[in-house]
């Protein structure tokens, strides 16, 4: 979780007003927070979070004012896919060590520890509502993570630079545009 709320927005879309947090506290336990003001562990409940929720929610750190997980942006994600429910937080996810273009800026569906979200069929429809964009989509169970979108042979294609079949030609072309601030300058350019 970072304090780049603005990209958050450009990808995912606003708030939806519709939709708000409920009993949930997801982000409060699982996510990284690398804030100027505020910081805390992956997988480690925030020291501020009580079993009735924030102890400091009138005046929590600014990160936790303007950041929420993409089940509050994103109206196609279903309504059952609230974190706390379904065991999967969908978040965007930036990464300055990125070993490939593909986890420079993406979106990262992570399952909760104990979440039942691959043999419910959640995580399924999670990520049919999630990879129809040009945003690479992961799937995280924790220990592993698992490029879902683009596909196999399309994203080989995007970063070896390799000319594509001519079926694959637009969608190479067009994932190679979105993500070329993150690709190796080549001939195709
Ligand atoms: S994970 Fe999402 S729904 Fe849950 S508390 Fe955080 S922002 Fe709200
Ligand atoms: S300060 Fe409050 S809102 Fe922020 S992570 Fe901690 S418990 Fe959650």
């Amino acid at each position: 979780m970072t304090g780049d709320t603005d990209l958050e927005t450009l990808l995912l879309g606003p708030v939806l007003p519709e939709r708000d947090c409920g009993g949930c506290t997801a982000c409060c336990v699982t996510l990284k927070v690398d804030t100027p003001d505020f910081a805390k562990p992956a997988s480690t409940p925030c020291a501020k979070l009580t079993p009735a929720g924030c102890s400091i929610h009138a005046v929590r750190p600014t990160i936790c004012r303007t950041w929420f997980c993409a089940w509050r942006r994103v109206a196609a994600l279903p309504e059952e896919a609230r974190p706390d429910r379904s065991g999967l937080i969908v978040s965007v996810s930036f990464n300055q060590e990125a070993r490939n273009a593909f986890e420079a800026i993406a979106l990262t569906v992570l399952a909760l520890p104990g979440s039942d979200a691959i043999a419910s069929g959640m995580a399924a429809r999670a990520l049919d509502s999630l990879c129809d964009q040009l945003v690479a989509v992961w799937f995280s169970d924790g220990a592993r993570k698992m490029l879902m979108h683009p596909e196999n042979d399309v994203a080989e294609l995007v970063l070896s630079g390799a000319p594509p079949p001519a079926a694959l030609a637009d969608e190479v072309a067009a994932w190679r545009e979105r993500y070329r601030a993150f690709l190796p300058a080549r001939d195709y350019d």
